[in-house]
């Protein structure tokens, strides 16, 4: 029953990617970072490049970019590699959570998948325009303490959570000033309030652990691969949403390790 649940989660994930997509596009021609094309309606979802309106063909996640060979159907463009990449992530990543965190389908599950959603949102958006949203922070940030509330979390460790939260922000606030916002964004800083408020004290340790290394790793690759540029050298939202996640995910597994090799 469990693999039947998590394919059905694994589809509709697919399905959130393809909303993120949409959300990644309009988001960046609301900041003029992108052309607008001339549609008619644009409730409906309709071609990147001319404006024509999608068949339900068109617009089957990951499906239809592999059936049409990665080229819209109406106009022949190539259509970018992120489009399924990001269909696809989002429905492992869907899966993931639903597995991992073994939660029921309740309200707090709705509001965790969610935060997954804006992450995925966040990391792709500033992947692509080295720009973390700022709605999308002040979103996770309100989701993240609805969770905690949820779950309880924040009554029985208020001053922890409190702690973390304020703590993550002044922790990246006095990096970007050390480093003249050469190594993050102002983005990144308020990011890290979400983080902190998310996952609490110590769990917000792990985070920062997985983000630093994932992106020195990264910087590391870039270099190695002669493909080192401005850009690389600030991107960072994407390794602290990495490191988060993993923290999510596997923080108390790691913290319950950590206590026992100290207890050894
Ligand atoms: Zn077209």
């Amino acid at each position: 029953m469990e693999i039947v649940t998590g394919f059905l989660i694994f589809v509709l994930g697919m399905c959130f990617g393809s909303f993120i997509n949409m959300l990644v596009y309009r988001t960046a021609v609301s900041y003029g970072l992108m052309k607008k094309i001339k549609v008619k309606d644009d409730k409906y979802s309709f071609c990147d490049y001319c404006g024509t309106k999608l068949s339900w063909r068109e617009n089957i996640p990951l499906l239809s970019w592999v059936l049409q060979s990665g080229k819209t159907k109406c106009c022949q463009k190539v259509l970018p590699v992120a489009y399924p990449f990001v269909e696809l992530l989002t429905g492992i990543l869907f899966m993931g959570q639903f597995l991992i965190l073994d939660f029921q389908l309740s309200g707090i599950a709705v509001v965790s998948f969610l935060i997954i959603t804006l992450m995925i949102f966040s990391g792709v958006f500033d992947a692509l325009y080295m720009i973390l949203p700022d709605f999308s922070t002040l979103l996770l940030l309100a989701l993240a303490l609805v969770l905690n509330l949820a779950n309880g979390n924040l009554f029985q460790d208020s001053r922890g959570y409190l702690w973390s939260t304020v703590g993550s922000g002044a922790f990246l606030g006095l990096l970007y000033i050390f480093t003249r916002g050469r190594g993050m964004g102002m983005g990144d800083v308020k990011l890290a309030f979400f983080m902190g408020a998310l996952l609490g004290w110590p769990n917000i340790l792990i985070a920062f652990y997985g983000a630093f290394i994932s992106g020195a790793v990264y910087g590391l690759a870039m270099m190695a691969t002669g493909r080192a540029g401005k850009k690389s050298l600030v991107l960072f939202g994407p390794f602290l949403l990495f490191g988060a996640l993993l923290a999510w995910w596997f923080g108390g597994n790691v913290l319950d390790l950590f206590n026992k090799w100290l207890a050894y």
